[in-house]
């Protein structure tokens, strides 16, 4: 008898399962690398004219658009990381593009397979150790290639060495075809599935399909107000303009010829002397014409990149319309930060400035989202885990920092407890790109940005400042509002949020506390700090200077 009661309980417990099964919706998580806000025809930037993302404005024309969607690290490594473990840069410990994270971490893998859902990651992956804790994986080594790419996939020898190639293939078609291969001879129907779908595009240096060698060839791509003008008068601190703006030329590398170590009036005509006119010049040219001459070649270069990703998802939702997958699954996209693209002649990400600082993050699932919904609530990156989770009916684990913002996809309204402001941090001081060790808030309506300027010792410090801008009136962020009195209470008020917010998410000096020395040194910035910033500002020109002589790229010059 009692076995019969177990036979009866277990047979209802399955059905359950099996009923709570159906009702989950599959969940798509597509995902481009460098792929910005204004390049999305759906955000309305001076780009969209163009009609760059026919394909992805679909999911916001039939589902929602976030228009403060924001990344913690605006950087690829660490901003994947926190979407995979729903944590902050400095909890899962991947601050820079060295971290990785390992089987065991791969925390939203995890809870959607114990949820009952098939996992795969294909694509660019970057997190360097085997995704395993996906059901399949099929993903880019490292950065990967963008012609002729390789997959690491499981198989009989160890990670990384099963590998299969597609000589020939532009990457992004060769993601697009494992996804569909994976559909069709994959999956398992009987479970939901969660899928992560990254491309590689467009990260630079941007090489599109040869089928888009003639896209926009002919057309001058539209500037940015601030390219020509990018350091207006009230823009920026001497965090970024150095003490009489003698540090313009080295802080962010540049598209026209204003930072004498990167830009891309340097590389460009190297890398694709293909885009340049025969026998091009630039000694031969005014500082502006080389500026718009290296600002199309890059603009046209990513845009040709962005339409492959379009067009290749546009193959993908017609697989998913065919196979009624399309309404029955929650399809997310965005990019893993945002990017410059010219504006104030910055080139890359890393910026806690607007167009870096932003993701696009569109997401359509017809049966709870409206169509052609908008929201202006601030979100994050660290969100998105809890949140995917939620529509898979996954309780938020505790160690995840961020949470769902689910009921605001379904609903359009925030929660009342629902947070208006969103941490940023910036860790690789001066690497690369040439931007200074950042952090700060951003709440709707500002941005408090806090330049500390220095490296994980605690060194080769840039002059400290701070920055606060007025989002609302002023979003492209050409006035800095830190010293104006009528904003003394602003500044006050957010530096002490700042303060909890840090307190709150953990990120307090514990790995670097000789940084967090610097970082508590100038947060009043009272007049002492602002004379030492001066010094400091002197003392790294001089460096500066030392180095370029020394390095051959600038004697060539
Ligand atoms: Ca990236």
């Amino acid at each position: 008898m009692a076995a019969r009661v177990r036979m009866v309980v277990l047979f209802l417990l399955v059905a359950q399962w099996t009923a709570a099964a159906a009702d989950r919706p599959n969940i798509l998580f597509i995902m481009s690398d460098d792929h910005t806000s204004q390049a999305i025809g759906a955000y309305g930037s001076r780009l969209a004219g163009l009609n760059p993302t026919p394909t992805i404005d679909r999911l916001a024309r039939e589902g929602m658009l976030f228009e403060n969607a924001f990344c913690s690290n605006a950087i690829c490594a660490p901003s994947r990381a926190t979407i995979l473990t729903g944590q902050y840069a400095h909890t899962c410990g991947v601050h820079d593009l060295r971290g990785s994270i390992e089987a065991g971490r791969q925390y939203l893998a995890r809870e959607m397979r114990k949820a009952g859902y098939q996992t795969a990651m294909i694509g660019k992956w970057h997190l360097k150790k085997e995704p395993a804790d996906f059901d399949y994986y099929c993903v880019l080594p490292g950065q990967g290639k963008y012609h002729d790419p390789e997959f690491r996939i499981r198989g009989e020898k160890n990670w990384p060495k099963n590998l299969i190639k597609f000589p020939g293939m532009h990457s992004s078609d060769a993601i697009t075809d494992q996804t569909l291969k994976w559909f069709k001879e994959g999956r398992d129907e009987s479970k939901p599935f969660f899928l992560m779908h990254h491309y590689k595009a467009p990260h630079d240096y941007f090489q599109h399909a040869h089928r888009y060698d003639d896209y926009l060839a002919e057309v001058d791509i539209p500037q940015p107000v601030n390219l020509r003008k990018s350091h207006p008068a009230g823009f920026g601190s001497i965090a970024t303009r150095g003490y009489h703006d003698e540090l313009i030329p080295h802080i962010g590398t540049s598209i026209g010829n204003r930072n004498p170590r990167r830009s891309y009036a340097l590389d460009l005509p190297v890398k694709f002397p293909q885009d340049y006119p025969e026998g091009y010049d630039a000694a031969k040219l005014t500082d502006e014409e080389v500026q718009d001459m290296a600002y199309n070649v890059y603009l046209r270069k990513y845009l040709r990149c962005v339409k492959g990703v379009d067009d290749n998802l546009k193959r993908l939702f017609a697989y998913l319309d065919r196979t009624g997958l399309m309404d029955q699954t929650v399809i997310i996209y965005t990019g893993d930060q945002g990017f410059m693209l010219g504006e104030h002649d910055y080139q890359d990400k890393r910026w806690m400035y607007e167009e870096a600082m932003r993701m696009p993050f569109l997401i359509r699932y017809p049966a709870t989202i409206k169509a052609g919904s908008r929201t202006d609530a601030v979100v994050g990156n660290v969100d998105y885990a809890p949140t995917m989770l939620d529509f898979a009916g996954v309780k938020k684990p505790g160690y995840m920092q961020g949470r769902s913002f689910k009921p605001i996809c379904e609903t359009g309204k925030e929660p009342v407890t629902w947070p208006n402001e969103a941490y940023y941090r910036y860790w690789m001081h001066m690497a690369h790109h040439d931007n200074p060790g950042h952090l700060g808030i951003r709440t709707k309506e500002f941005k408090l940005i806090y330049f500390y300027g220095a490296d994980y010792q605690g060194g080769n410090r840039t002059p400290p400042a701070w920055e606060l801008y007025d989002m609302k009136n002023d979003p492209l962020e050409s006035t800095n509002l830190y010293d104006a009195p009528e904003y003394a209470d602003t500044v006050a008020g957010l530096k002490k949020r700042l303060a909890l917010l840090r307190k709150r998410i953990g990120d307090q000096g514990r790995d670097f506390p000789g940084t967090e020395e610097v970082v508590q040194e100038f947060w009043n910035y009272d007049a002492a700090d602002r004379e030492k910033a001066e010094r400091i500002s002197g003392e790294f020109l001089q460096r500066r200077v030392r180095d370029l002589k020394d390095s051959s790229k600038y004697k060539n010059r």
